[in-house]
């Protein structure tokens, strides 16, 4: 019979930071005392994941790390809590999505902006709230915070000092990779490059991106608008020649890139790069990444990135 224990797999984040003379950084015991007052000892066992960080920090070897213990221990416990920081919380949980093919718990991410131990803090309330909805949600990867239960690959972090600091949008997909049974895909180690055009940009960061990089991401205006620049165009080139993928994103929070709408962004579709529609950043990130480390070609990797995977496009597409 499956365990009602939910794991928590504490990372680090303000939810468990203390001051120091440079700034918050992560200590061990807070998260650890949260638990005690909220009386959760007898449901919940916490694992920390050595070292705690600041999710600046967060590397896709860190998501290596978390697929890997909720596959390890996927049949032993009824959910799973992740305390992580909030500034890459959105790419971890898409990351998560993304590898945990046949995910059949919930898992959820959480946060705070204000420390446990610090006057003000949302800490408690959002792990409250996250080891409360792990026992009622449905499999997937969430996010619970600031009283939001947002789905994983759908959200964003879009405020960095209010306590709602999260949105999300809609799918009609649970934010799950459905599957048979638990498969873990692991990244690798690809170097991509996260990409925006602006006005008058220096276009030969792009221009060297596209040489030396194994992906893109490129951020573009609107609708998947950028600069008819030639330098971007023979960037683009060089890119498609060298068949790294290249998938653009739009700068705005909704609607996302439908390439071909405007003679401004032909040159996107005339190099073939690929369309992220509405998806995240974050997702679009973690998607070209998981790409690179399992499909061997740019074929099968565009493939890969267009097809919907875990509820990381929006309803409309
Ligand atoms: N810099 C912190 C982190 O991402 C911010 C936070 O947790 O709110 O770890």
């Amino acid at each position: 019979m499956t365990s009602s224990r939910t794991l928590l797999l504490h990372t680090g984040g303000t939810i468990g930071m203390a001051p120091s003379p440079e700034g918050l950084h992560p200590a061990t015991g807070l998260v650890e005392r949260a638990l005690d007052r909220l009386e959760a000892r007898g449901a919940v066992d916490l694992q920390r994941l050595d070292p705690l960080i600041d999710s600046a920090n967060a590397t896709p070897e860190d998501w290596n790390r978390l697929s890997a213990e909720i596959a390890a221990h996927h049949a032993d416990y009824g959910s799973f809590v992740i305390t992580h920081g909030t500034d890459t919380l959105a790419f971890t949980a898409s990351a998560l999505a993304m590898a945990l093919e046949g995910l059949d718990k919930p898992v959820i991410l959480t946060g705070a902006m204000v420390p446990l131990e610090q006057p003000g803090s949302d800490g408690e309330r959002n792990l409250a709230d996250a080891l409360r909805i792990a026992g009622e949600a449905e499999p997937g990867v969430w996010i619970q915070f600031a009283g939001q239960l947002l789905r994983g690959p759908r959200a964003r972090k879009v405020h960095s000092a209010a306590h709602d600091a999260f949105s999300g949008w809609p799918s009609e997909r649970m934010p799950r990779r459905a599957g048979p049974r638990l498969i873990r895909h692991a990244f690798g180690r690809a170097s991509i490059a996260v990409l925006p055009v602006a006005p008058g940009c220096a276009m030969q960061v792009i221009e060297h991106a596209m040489k030396v990089c194994d992906g893109i991401v490129l951020r573009c205006y609107g609708s998947g608008t950028v600069p008819n620049d030639p330098v971007l165009a023979g960037a683009l080139q060089a890119a498609a020649a060298r068949a790294i993928p290249v998938v653009a994103v739009s700068q705005t929070l909704e609607g996302g890139t439908t390439l071909g709408t405007y003679e401004a962004g032909a040159i996107l579709l005339r190099h073939g790069v690929i369309d992220g529609r509405d998806m995240t950043l974050e997702a679009a990130y973690a998607k070209l990444a998981l790409a690179l480390a399992t499909c061997p070609d740019l074929a099968a990797q565009r493939a890969f990135v267009e097809a919907p995977l875990c509820g990381e496009f929006g309803p409309t597409t």
